[in-house]
């Protein structure tokens, strides 16, 4: 949880981006590419899509096991790199990103590729 902003808090939030881990994803192209990508939705909590900055990416819903009963870090003063430099301003609270698609079935992969062949 970032908290060195001074206009921004993270004061409500339910610690939102302790809760998910997000990777980038290759476009998919070829057969294996789309089968690859019917195998992670095969996964419980786990949905692909498409940010307008960063492209394709996965997204796994899971709490960090360090957030306590009250959604705060336990080992805030010692947390890792990558939470200490995550900021506001691109943050999931604060960022208005609207995320499309979002791929969730085997379905909407289905019907990702006939959009991208036409
Ligand atoms: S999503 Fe943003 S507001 Fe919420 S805890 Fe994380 S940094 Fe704070
Ligand atoms: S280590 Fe702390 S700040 Fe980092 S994801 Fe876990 S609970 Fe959030």
């Amino acid at each position: 949880m970032a908290e060195n902003n001074t206009e921004k808090t993270c004061e409500g939030c339910g610690a939102k981006c302790c809760r998910e881990l997000n990777f980038d994803l290759e476009e998919p192209k070829t057969d294996e590419d789309f089968d690859s990508w019917k195998w992670i939705l095969s996964h419980n909590n786990v949905y692909i899509y498409k940010d307008p900055k960063a492209g394709w990416c996965v997204c796994f819903e899971t709490d960090c096991k360090f957030l306590d009963e009250k959604s705060k870090c336990m080992i805030y003063a010692k947390r890792h790199k990558l939470c200490e430099k995550y900021s506001h301003e691109e943050c999931v609270k604060y960022t208005k990103l609207k995320y499309e698609p979002v791929l969730r079935t085997f379905e909407d992969i289905d019907n990702l590729r006939k959009s991208m062949q036409k």
